[in-house]
């Protein structure tokens, strides 16, 4: 283990074209962070659309189950009323066969009971008729809520397929510059760089108005004259190497 002593880097002096390099990695790096956490979010992103396009189809379902039940309820009734007017007939067909009275007035009240109860199923078939028209009007917000998530998602898709393809491209194309950077860096300055980078994903910060823009921490005015005389200066917070911004 080799601890080196802090003020090594005070022997390196960073060449104009080391720290052009050291700026430009700044910008790499960033860009590279940006492009890959686009590159992970995207999908999810279709995925939770994908997720709502599902959800909606059991919602549609559901409304649609609710019509069929509905629909059920209507049909037994209808034969249930069939069933009475049938049966108010039969009754009625036997009124004049009767005896007396008192069978022609019981007769008589069994088929108006027979009436009353036609005449609340019928209110309840119409009841039904009316609840299924909703029913269908809610049936059909349904499919088209489920059309523009379907369809929003089909967007989406096409969308996010190209710009992964495009931010691919981007971090490709910013990894072979990145390397050329890196490779131009003098051996001290690279190694400083990459402690910093393995750390924090980057490996430089620029110093604005005496603040680290790697931590947006202060750095002293003594930190910032090393950096003014463009020595090896990490952050002392984030070890980026700090580089003169405007
Ligand atoms: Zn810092």
């Amino acid at each position: 283990m080799s601890m080196q002593p802090a003020n090594d880097g005070e022997k390196e002096i960073l060449s104009p074209k080391t720290i052009a390099t050291l700026i430009e990695l700044n910008g790499i790096d960033f860009e590279m962070a940006h492009a890959k956490r686009a590159l992970e979010r995207r999908p999810k992103d279709l995925a939770a659309r994908i997720r709502q396009v599902e959800n909606q189809e059991k919602v549609v379902k559901i409304a649609k189950d609710t019509i069929t039940a509905a629909q059920k309820r209507i049909d037994k009734k209808t034969m249930e009323i069939e069933g009475l007017a049938q049966d108010v007939l039969k009754l009625e067909g036997q009124l004049f066969s009767l005896k007396d009275n008192t069978e022609f007035n019981a007769m008589k009240s069994q088929i108006a009971s027979r009436k009353k109860l036609d005449d609340d199923l019928q209110t309840e078939v119409l009841e039904l008729f009316d609840a299924i028209d909703s029913l269908k009007e809610d049936h059909q917000k349904t499919i088209d809520k489920l059309d523009e998530l379907k369809s929003n998602a089909k967007e989406a898709e096409a969308k996010v397929a190209e710009e992964l393809k495009e931010q691919s491209a981007k971090v490709e194309e910013m990894a072979g510059r990145r390397v050329e950077c890196l490779d131009a860096l003098p051996a001290t300055i690279r190694a400083t760089y990459d402690v910093a980078f393995a750390r924090r994903g980057q490996g430089t910060a620029l110093v604005i108005d005496q603040i680290c823009k790697g931590c947006d921490t202060q750095i002293t005015l003594q930190t910032l004259s090393r950096v003014m005389a463009k020595k090896l200066v990490p952050c002392r917070n984030c070890q980026r190497i700090l580089v003169l911004g405007e």
